[in-house]
């Protein structure tokens, strides 16, 4: 088989995003010839020994890579993290109960619009006041709220909890774009979901990590499609799982591990943090748009503090073969996500940029 060679991009992009380049061949390789059995990943049967042994990896390695407690389940399922939106309080809202979220952006607004569909939702805490550049801290959670929400990265404001709320009631968290980036206390959460396409894998699958001691309280009558027990029950095979997005998001978390897991990369992740906001700080052409203190370690808002000089640096850094650092359209400006398979060399090669840039323009 023949594998493009090594290209020159420093991808850059929001979600579906970077993956490392050896996961690459290995899904690339599966789709020829799963483990030389002759048959491709896409044509076997999710109930199929092969098969079975992937997902049961991924399940076990999602634990491991977190530190998860042993009774801690895993599925992965299809439907994106916001079909976790509508799920969380289908499973977790009592009929007549009430919720608590925090807003801090596009995707905990979107959650909380879910939520109110079931029933009484209590957003308390919010940074909507300042177009979500900032995370609010030393709120209250109601004790008699059944669940309290909240986003540990705003992907699109690029603001990240570092530190996370102390909760009096079960703490659900989308950590859709920066699960696996750094640590977690699993066992202070009732549920941790995340869609795999931000720093697991391609897009199509999304992972629920639980405790299942919270499960199955609510008396609310549940579609066996939006149980989460029930999928559980069924080891993540009630229906045809994202087949081939579990399998490459198994080559990923195999590639974390060997790393070193969360810990390791949560320092690789640093240092490439602090050499790109490093650069956004001494250069007076840039300017970051979060809270110092809350920004993110895997997306990086900035302005150019004269957008008339946009087009100029656009020229430069597609010129370097950057690809994927334009802002989202509410915030404008660019964004530079540095998820897990972004190496360092590629920041490097956006600070050469920015250097260059100021020493024109500055
Ligand atoms: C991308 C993203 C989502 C949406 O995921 P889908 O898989 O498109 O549904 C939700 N939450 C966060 C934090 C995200 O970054």
């Amino acid at each position: 088989m023949t594998v493009a060679t090594q290209t020159k991009v420093h991808n850059y992009s929001a979600g579906p995003c970077i993956l490392p380049r050896e996961v690459f061949e290995k899904a690339a390789q599966a789709v020829l010839d799963l483990d030389g059995s002759g048959l491709s990943i896409l044509e076997i049967s999710h109930r199929s020994k092969p098969f079975e042994a992937i997902m049961a990896k991924a399940q076990s390695l999602v634990k491991e890579l977190l530190g998860a407690p042993e009774h801690y389940q895993v599925v992965f399922l299809g439907g994106g993290a916001s079909m976790g939106f509508h799920m969380i309080p289908q499973n977790y809202m009592k009929p007549g109960g009430k919720a608590a979220y925090a807003n801090t952006g596009e995707w905990a607004s979107r959650a909380i619009k879910e939520s109110k569909l079931a029933g009484e939702t209590l957003v308390v805490a919010s940074s909507e006041d300042k177009n979500f550049n900032y995370i609010p801290k030393g709120f209250a959670i109601p004790t008699d709220a059944d669940y309290f929400h909240f986003t540990s990265n705003n992907t699109i404001f690029g603001t990240q909890y570092k530190q996370f709320p102390k909760s009096p009631v079960p703490m659900i968290c989308d950590m859709s774009s920066d699960i696996f980036s750094r640590p977690v206390n699993v066992a202070d959460f009732a549920l941790i979901y995340a869609g795999a396409q931000k720093n697991m894998g391609p897009a199509g699958a999304t992972v629920y990590l639980f405790d299942p001691a919270h499960l199955g309280k609510t008396g609310r009558k549940l579609s066996p499609m939006m149980d989460l027990n029930n999928h559980a029950a069924k080891d993540s095979m009630y229906n045809t799982p994202p087949v081939y997005a579990v399998y490459v998001s198994m080559l990923t978390l195999e590639w974390m591990k060997s790393l070193g897991g969360s810990a390791a990369i949560e320092k690789r992740n640093a240092a490439k943090a602090e050499l790109l906001y490093g650069a956004i700080d001494r250069l007076p052409l840039f300017k970051g748009t979060t809270a110092v203190e809350d920004r993110s370690v895997m997306n990086a808002t900035f302005v150019l503090n004269d957008a008339a000089l946009e087009p100029t640096f656009d020229a430069l850094w597609k010129e370097a073969g950057i690809s994927g650092i334009r802002g989202h359209r509410s915030v404008g400006g660019y964004r530079a996500s540095m998820y897990n398979a972004l190496p360092l060399a590629s920041v490097q090669a956006m600070v050469d940029v920015m250097e260059q840039f100021a020493q024109k323009h500055g």
